[in-house]
């Protein structure tokens, strides 16, 4: 193989730039061309690439979000638009296709392996939503910034015996609001994993409050119910004060720590490997600290992320 394509796709992560450092700097070590392709496959439709070399990379390490761009393209569905963009590929003879995104980027790389198009997936989303792997780039980083949060609304709930909402990203996925609320001391976690029961949720708090808690922290994630709306009921139920906040896109940016580097790096330079075996059509995960590979078709649809139900009973325990 000659010539290999790298791009970042879906929301974007921290670590992501670490993961195209490691495409590129893997290339070059074994004397492959490398090509960055900008803003996601919008920018391949649109034949935005730029051969890559060492400083392209350079200080990127501890950048957060992607230097690359990204970009929600939906036109990508379409085979037609999908012929276009791989004729892009084939004017520059890039051979292979690495692409770091989440699972809906993981449809367009299997969408265009199955053109005959090699392409190789990694995990670049904060949301830990991805089959095959235990963790994702970015989620780490993600999680520290959430803590970090969650423990400034600490300090001034507990000041004030207030309760407090505090919304997570995750989409789908509860991880980021589970790890969250054991690393921060949530006292109740509602996950999409587990049907919500508000009813429940209120007696809890005032159980709490009989127990002499001084403030409550709801650790909830997004899109499960509108938590402003849930603040006010819970305010009048419990006649104690109550606040939503909902963290929104701070918790995407950031410089990645040191876990989120060392994954992309790691993962980054194992696509290249696996390129170079021939392989094609796979998603690079970590197993047990071991970089792993899987059928791009198996994960998106057989393979199941397993809801993490021994975290989710600790935090009833340390609640
Ligand atoms: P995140 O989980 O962080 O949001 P994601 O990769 O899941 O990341 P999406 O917006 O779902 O984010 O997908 C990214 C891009 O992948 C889409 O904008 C589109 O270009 C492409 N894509 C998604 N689904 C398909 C599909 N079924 N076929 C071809 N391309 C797709």
């Amino acid at each position: 193989i000659k010539k290999i394509g790298v791009l970042t796709s879906g929301g974007d992560a921290p670590g992501m730039n670490c993961a195209v450092r490691a495409v590129v700097r893997t290339c070059l070590s074994h004397d492959i061309e490398v090509f960055g392709i900008y803003d996601g496959f919008a920018g391949l439709h649109a034949g935005k690439i730029e051969q890559l070399d060492r400083h392209s990379v350079s200080d990127v390490i501890n950048r957060g979000g992607t230097f690359l761009g990204s970009a929600r393209f939906p036109e990508f569905k379409e085979e037609s638009i999908r012929k276009e963009a791989i004729k892009q590929l084939e004017k520059v003879g890039i051979e292979a296709l690495i692409v770091i995104g989440g699972d809906g980027s993981y449809m367009g790389a299997l969408k265009l392996s199955e053109m005959g198009y090699p392409c190789i997936g990694l995990p670049g989303t904060i949301d830990n939503d991805i089959a095959g792997t235990d963790f994702t780039i970015g989620f780490m980083t993600c999680l520290n910034t959430i803590v970090d949060a969650v423990d400034r609304l600490r300090d001034t709930s507990s000041s004030h015996n207030r309760i407090s909402i505090v919304e997570m990203m995750g989409r789908y996925c509860g991880d980021l609001t589970l790890w969250a609320a054991i690393a921060g001391g949530s006292e109740y976690v509602i996950v999409p994993e587990k049907e919500f029961d508000e009813e429940k949720l209120i007696k809890q708090i005032q159980l709490g409050e009989e127990k002499g808690k001084k403030h409550a922290i709801v650790a909830i994630t997004e899109h499960i119910t509108d938590v402003n709306a849930l603040a006010k009921r819970i305010q009048e139920r419990t006649k104690r004060e109550t606040r939503a906040t909902i963290l929104g896109h701070i918790q995407r940016g950031g410089s990645p720590m040191a876990f989120d580097r060392i994954l992309a790096s790691r993962m980054g330079s194992y696509a290249v490997d696996i390129l170079m075996a021939g392989k094609s059509a796979r998603c690079v995960g970590i197993k047990s600290g071991e970089m792993v590979d899987h059928d791009i078709v198996e994960c998106l649809t057989e393979m199941k992320r397993p809801f993490r139900q021994d975290l989710y009973n600790l935090s009833d325990v340390l609640y």
